[in-house]
């Protein structure tokens, strides 16, 4: 894995979207997607998954 990719990812806000909320299809996302990065299951950044306050 490349340092310089590490460093400029946001571990606390994944810009990646799994490919239901990526279709829009929100309720149907379990809260994971793909790293393309680093080709890994990671968290969907999908607003949708934020918990309300
Ligand atoms: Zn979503
Ligand atoms: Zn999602």
């Amino acid at each position: 894995m490349s340092n310089k990719a590490a460093a400029a990812y946001h571990p606390n806000k994944s810009p990646h979207l799994g490919p239901d909320c990526r279709d829009n299809k929100h309720p149907a996302c379990d809260g994971r997607a793909l790293n393309i990065i680093t080709d890994e299951v990671t968290q969907c950044g999908c607003h949708c998954h934020q918990e309300k306050p």
